[in-house]
């Protein structure tokens, strides 16, 4: 990626925050009655006049969690990785700098909010209560409203898939379907909601009348990239790799995407954001065939067939995330904005018997980030850029104004103009649909606790005694069925 990069080009697209600024309103909720509808009419057909005028700009935001730029640029090298190649001789490409500890619940809510966790409150996996148990963090512990709320309040129809923290889902216009989704925890969700007599209480989507299909697609299991599944062969893996589970984890990606595309092709929002979690979930377990076997604790070392075997497989991952990139900004024009990025990259070290990729000191403060759009110039250079940044430049980009309480500021690579401000944009209620449901976080908290995900950082008070933090013995792996929302020590 940063061989491919020239110097940046003088700036285009000045004058892009007045043309979206014009087209604020067209946001797809329908009018109630009356007035209304003639209102909604006149609206109706300045939003069809933007639509053919190419003047309402669209944006994908595409998380791909843990992807390293060490991979990147490899790979990239490589030609392997031809979107993402794309993007970068299309628009801007780099490091995206993160923030420590690199627990991805609190870094991707800092993505989302251009606030660091101090203000946005989300400081870990979970929270501990007066009592002394440990909940997950939930969208009602956000302090601070998100992308999805600021552009949903301001008439952009917006569509979140799988972004963390996002349950129980918040009434936007648009589409969300949260973080809570994953088949593992279908049971308890079924039992919850029979017996409560609310049943919409409890769907990780909203609106409700989009869950059968969502479900339907996340059971489907049909493949949308080429790019051939890595982990079928069990044996050519140590024998502490769980296959089978990444197996899981490698196609649960394209779950995701193909979630995502289906929400995007019926309703066209404005904003799409979607969290690919595979890359991270992977290399945890098998980032160590990257480095020299002695950088790994003696139990979890590759012989040199398999360090060659997992590290092509680990490199499958990351294609298969490039492709499913390409698949999700197909429809967006060259008008339009795309962003993919990653919360952080990651480094060697042992830890449970089983991973022997880590995210926790500074070797992994870096992760990537491509974009392009109007405005962006060809083949520059993204940095410097911070993930506190990202909302802040996606609403100046959109001619939304900036929060002064925000801790980012637009990307200098966007080149615009100061944007607008406004105090803050944590004003008024957040209104969720649903609750958590006590049976799936007890189960999410005893996964993230047998991964050992939930040490000091990972959102335990100090002092706390560590939850989790006794390793299988060696040759033991991961639980089967995932830990939903989880990420490593
Ligand atoms: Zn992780």
């Amino acid at each position: 990626m940063l061989s491919m990069q020239r110097m940046r080009r003088g700036g285009a697209g000045s004058a892009l925050g007045l043309g979206a600024v014009r087209f604020q309103a067209c946001g797809r909720r329908p009018p109630a009655a009356g007035w209304m509808l003639l209102a909604a009419a006149i609206a109706g057909l300045a939003c069809a006049g933007a639509e053919r005028s190419q003047v309402s700009p669209r944006v994908l935001i595409v998380g791909i969690d843990g992807a390293s730029p060490r991979v990147v640029e490899h790979l990239l090298a490589e030609g392997r990785l031809p979107h993402l190649a794309r993007i970068a001789r299309e628009g801007a490409s780099g490091k995206l700098r993160s923030i420590q500890p690199m627990y991805s619940p609190r870094v991707w809510t800092t993505v989302a909010t251009g606030k660091l966790p101090a203000k946005h409150g989300i400081a870990g996996f979970v929270r501990v209560d007066e009592s002394g148990e440990r909940h997950i963090f939930q969208s009602g512990d956000r302090r601070s409203h998100a992308l999805w709320n600021i552009a949903s309040d301001a008439g952009m129809s917006v569509e979140v898939v799988n972004w963390w923290t996002t349950h129980p889902p918040e009434v936007i216009d648009g589409v969300m379907v949260t973080d809570h989704l994953f088949p593992e925890v279908r049971d308890e969700r079924q039992a919850f909601m029979r017996a409560t007599l609310d049943a919409a209480d409890a769907v990780p989507v909203h609106p409700a009348s989009w869950l059968e299909r969502v479900e339907g697609l996340r059971d489907a299991d049909t493949r949308l990239t080429e790019v051939p599944d890595p982990f079928t062969e069990p044996e050519r893996f140590p024998g502490w790799v769980d296959a089978e589970f990444l197996s899981y984890r490698f196609r649960f990606d394209e779950t995701i995407a193909r979630i995502a595309l289906e929400i995007a092709e019926q309703e066209k929002p404005r904003i799409v954001m979607v969290l690919l979690p595979g890359v991270d979930k992977i290399s945890h377990f098998i980032w160590g065939a990257l480095e020299p076997p002695d950088e790994l604790p003696p139990g979890t070392r590759f012989t040199p067939e398999q360090q060659a075997y997992a590290s092509e497989a680990l490199y499958r991952v990351y294609e298969q995330a490039d492709a499913l990139v390409g698949r999700l900004a197909a429809s967006f024009g060259p008008d339009d904005l795309v962003l993919a990025l990653s919360d952080h990259g990651f480094h060697v070290g042992g830890a449970m018997g089983a991973l022997t990729g880590l995210h926790k000191d500074k070797r992994a403060i870096d992760g990537v980030i491509f974009a392009r759009g109007r405005g962006i110039a060809p083949g520059s250079r993204a940095e410097p850029v911070h993930v506190k940044d990202l909302t802040p430049s996606v609403l100046a980009w959109l001619g939304l104004p900036v929060g002064l309480d925000m801790d980012g500021r637009p990307a200098g690579f966007l080149d615009l103009p100061p944007p607008a401000t406004v105090a803050s944009h944590d004003r008024g209620p957040i209104e969720r649909v649903g609750q958590a449901i006590p049976a799936v976080e007890e189960r999410l908290v005893e996964e993230l606790e047998a991964l050992g995900y939930l040490e000091e950082g990972g959102g335990e008070p100090a002092g706390a005694p560590a939850g989790g933090s006794q390793p299988p013995p060696p040759g033991q792996t991961a639980p089967k069925h995932g830990a939903g929302p989880a990420d490593a020590p």
